[in-house]
């Protein structure tokens, strides 16, 4: 499948309401069962203390009773019994402790052991002094709401936070972050989490832009382009997760077949970015603000190996199809 059939279908031939009835016969087996729990009583998911304060699990039982008798007893047994096992291991723990601390001590002097904690503090300090106080007027206005006028697919990679990349400030990008920047198909079972950011962000905030941005180096990219997808996973999430960019591989198989394996995933990295934006095309309220001209949307890749940005829009007619190549306006910025 193209990316330009992809758009072509998207943008012709479904309404909003053909889209959501379509889409939930992906997966109904999952759906059924997280959707009709038998109980009635709704489950307490989040208990109303700090996190780090609860010792007990956050998820009520009966959640999930339907989807096996007792699996949560189970869970909190096989815990409980890993933790007896690994009590276990107590004395070779304290050996290796007093080993690492020793080779601390003599053979690098001076360098200390991260602390996570000491460094969120200092982040935090830092932030505080830096920025919060330096900027009143913007954390008050901030703190009566937000009008960003963008949201962001970025990937969850640390080195390619969007914010640090395009400068963006408190309360003008709305970001979802996850594995590969994938923007999956319309989904109301299978995609909730990634449907619910796209509907706030389109109806709630009226962000005037949605930019998918790819980067060099993805491992996601990489895992797309390597897995085997012959049904024998190796991984428990990942491969489901990045199968959402397989029309991309195969269309850069189809045009660089000949290509080294950095070389295809470099296609792929810009290619999947195509990928979900013609899957943006299937949310109902994107299409909508995209008829209407409130809405635009963008593909960009971030190359840190060469410290450079390309950006691309989309741009559409309700016909022909068009592929998002053919409509791309490309930018590339190498300051
Ligand atoms: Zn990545």
């Amino acid at each position: 499948m193209s990316t330009a059939s992809i758009n072509g279908g998207c943008l012709t031939s479904l309404s909003p309401s053909q889209s959501s009835l379509r889409r939930p016969t992906l997966r109904p087996s999952v759906s059924a069962r997280l959707n009709t729990p038998s109980s009635s009583s709704i489950p307490a998911l989040i208990r109303n203390e700090p996190v780090f304060a609860a010792p007990a699990p956050i998820i009520n039982p009966t959640w999930r009773e339907e989807m096996g008798k007792n699996s949560y007893e189970e869970a909190i047994e096989a815990l409980k019994k890993l933790l007896n096992e690994k009590g276990e291991l107590k004395p070779t723990a304290a050996a290796k402790v007093e080993q690492i601390t020793a080779e601390l001590q003599s053979g690098s002097s001076g360098s200390i052991p991260f602390n996570p904690i000491e460094r969120m503090k200092e982040g935090f300090i830092h932030f505080k002094k830096e920025k919060y106080d330096k900027n009143p007027g913007l954390y008050t206005e901030l703190s009566k709401g937000q009008s960003p006028k963008f949201m962001v697919f970025a990937c969850s990679d640390s080195r390619v936070c969007p914010s640090h990349v395009l400068d963006f400030q408190p309360g003008e990008a709305f970001v979802v972050r996850n594995v590969a920047n994938m923007v999956p198909p319309y989904d109301q079972v299978k995609y909730a989490g990634i449907g619910s950011a796209v509907e706030y962000a389109v109806l709630h905030l009226k962000v005037e832009n949605i930019v998918v941005i790819g980067h060099s180096a993805c491992g996601g990219i990489k895992g797309l382009m390597t897995f085997p997808f012959d049904g024998n996973k190796s991984t428990d999430f990942i491969e489901d997760w990045v199968s959402i960019g397989l029309p991309a591989k195969a269309k850069v198989l189809a045009e660089h077949g000949g290509a080294d394996l950095p070389e295809l995933c470099t296609h792929c990295e810009k290619e999947a970015v195509n990928v979900s934006l013609g899957n943006l095309l299937t949310y109902p309220f994107v299409r909508d603000g995209l008829v209407k001209k409130t809405l635009a949307l963008k593909g960009g890749y971030y190359d840190f190996v060469t410290g450079s940005f390309e950006l691309w829009g989309l741009e559409f007619g309700l016909s022909p199809p068009l592929s998002v190549k053919d409509v791309a306006t490309i930018l590339h910025w190498k300051l």
